[in-house]
């Protein structure tokens, strides 16, 4: 069995008290990780890392070099791939191909993509008349923001992780990460990368733990921290929020969601099905931007359902690298109590069950495992509890629609505003949908088709603040302006 330690100041460390925490495997419940349990001390010693390490050598090093170090963390992420998959499959259960051919090659990315923005990033400069006649001229400097607490979730811990951790370093900031206590390995695995390639000490900072009055909210409490960012869930972000206003410390929300794919009649109907299943499915439903509410055009309706259910009803169960595996279990047995309560809750709200709704039968060494059955519904109104509120699991609801404006004013009626998944032929209704949906992204004829360069966030409750490319530097640096008398 592993043990698992915090990452200070570019060294492994156990906790001061030596208090540790449980991390058992979703396939089967099995204990494979004791994990260090941060608490004040811990999250003080990691920020006074973080701070000395902005002082030091990291904000003395040239853009260059930083950008060349970057590149070094990348590779070695590449070159330590295998260990990288093995970690990320061990800690959440999810399929092979999942994790080796997206998650953990974004992971490597996200260091190459912000480094480069930083290179090629331009400033405004405006000339300026003055009283004298003589003029002036003004130009403004991005300079890192400082020390940044980074909470990041399960359910693609890696690629979360780095999304944030990439441009914070890329811009000259140092880091403290919380990673979820779900999934510790890839984070505290970075900590090699970051010491073999040789960024200074300090610069990466890890502290295992809980959120609530443990290690997480102590890093958004601390008068040494500069700015949060954080992915999970929105009654999570409203709690940071409030522990990050008496330090007026900065605030970069990636938060739930409870997105809508919509399907027209006219679409490319294998194509429709298909990113449909993988919306709903894929990561066994643990994706923000997944699709937990489906609107189909009436005509499509029926002939839909039976495609969709066919694909549910296909899936194989198994471990990560079994043969044709291609359905994982949840994180936790906590969160499958959650999903469960779900699928119970739409029975009694009336929903049909087209498919699922259980844990499916499964041999006896899976059998203690978090597995739940990918699940449809059909039927319910729009006010039932699935089909407002966030899941997080495999689940959707699916409702026919007769025209347009009934399913752009369907998609809009939640409070989150995340994603959007549209299927249609139709290069105006497209172009009309895309602009009316009340989302951050919209995908035309696709889902989860990342452009890294592209501005990344959620509408309305679903977060606060744009990531990606050179709108990351809005929120990882402090944007001043120089004016210079002629
Ligand atoms: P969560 O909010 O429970 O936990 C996220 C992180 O916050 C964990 O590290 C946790 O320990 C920490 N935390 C919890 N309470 C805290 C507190 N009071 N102070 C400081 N830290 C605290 O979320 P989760 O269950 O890990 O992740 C699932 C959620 O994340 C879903 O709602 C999902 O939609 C959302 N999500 C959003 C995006 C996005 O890009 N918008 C991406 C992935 C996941």
């Amino acid at each position: 069995m592993q043990t698992i330690q915090h990452f200070i100041n570019g060294e492994y460390t156990p906790s001061a008290s030596g208090q540790t925490f449980e991390k058992r495997s979703p396939l089967d419940n099995r204990l494979i990780a004791r994990v260090a349990e941060g608490g004040q001390a811990e999250v003080d010693a990691a920020v006074a890392a973080a701070r000395a390490a902005l002082r030091g050598d990291w904000s003395r090093m040239s853009t260059e070099k930083r950008v060349a170090m970057l590149h070094a963390v990348a590779d070695e992420i590449t070159r330590r791939f295998d260990d990288f998959v093995a970690a990320e499959e061990a800690d959440t259960g999810q399929p092979h191909h999942v994790i080796a051919h997206a998650f953990v090659p974004r992971g490597a990315a996200n260091f190459k993509i912000f480094a480069d923005v930083i290179k090629n990033v331009a400033t405004e400069a405006f000339q300026m008349d003055t009283p004298d006649g003589r003029g002036a001229l003004n130009y403004a400097i991005r300079k890192p923001k400082g020390v940044i607490g980074v909470i990041s979730p399960w359910n693609a811990p890696f690629l979360l992780m780095t999304w944030k951790v990439g441009p914070a370093l890329a811009c000259g900031n140092t880091v403290v990460v919380k990673p979820s206590e779900e999934t510790p390995a890839t984070a505290a695995l970075l900590g090699e990368v970051m010491n073999a390639v040789g960024v200074p000490k300090g610069v990466y900072n890890v502290v295992h733990g809980f959120g609530p009055a443990a290690a997480g909210e102590f890093i958004t409490r601390h008068d040494g921290v500069d700015a949060i960012t954080f992915t999970g869930e929105t009654r999570t972000g409203a709690a940071i929020m409030k522990a990050a206003a008496d330090g007026i410390r900065d605030v970069s929300f990636e938060l739930g969601g409870k997105n809508a794919g919509i399907v027209f009649a006219d679409c490319d109907f294998d194509a429709a099905v298909d990113g449909i299943f993988r919306s709903a499915f894929l990561n066994t439903g643990q994706v923000c931007l997944g699709t937990e509410r489906v609107y189909v055009e009436r005509p499509l309706f029926d002939r839909f359902v039976q495609a969709l259910k066919l694909r549910c009803e296909s899936v194989k169960y198994g471990r990560p690298k079994d043969a044709g595996a291609n359905y994982g279990p949840l994180i936790s047995q906590e969160h499958k109590r959650k999903v469960l309560s779900y699928y119970e809750r739409a029975v009694a709200e009336g929903a049909t069950v087209v498919t699922g709704g259980g844990v499916p039968p499964l041999p006896a060494e899976l059998a203690e495992g978090a597995w739940v059955q990918p699940t449809m519904w059909t039927g319910l109104p729009e006010t039932a509890t699935v089909v407002r509120e966030e899941i997080f699991g495999p689940c959707c609801h699916l409702r026919p629609f007769d025209s347009e404006e009934e399913v752009l004013a369907l998609a809009n009626d939640n409070r989150y505003g995340l994603s959007t998944t549209i299927w249609t032929r139709d290069l105006g209704r497209a172009h009309r949908m895309a602009d009316g949906v009340e989302v951050g992204i919209t995908w035309i004829n696709s889902w989860f088709l990342r452009d890294l360069r592209t501005p990344f966030g959620g509408s309305k409750q679903s977060g606060i603040g744009r990531e990606g490319g050179v709108h990351s530097l809005e929120f990882y640096t402090d944007l001043r302006n120089v004016c210079i008398k002629y």
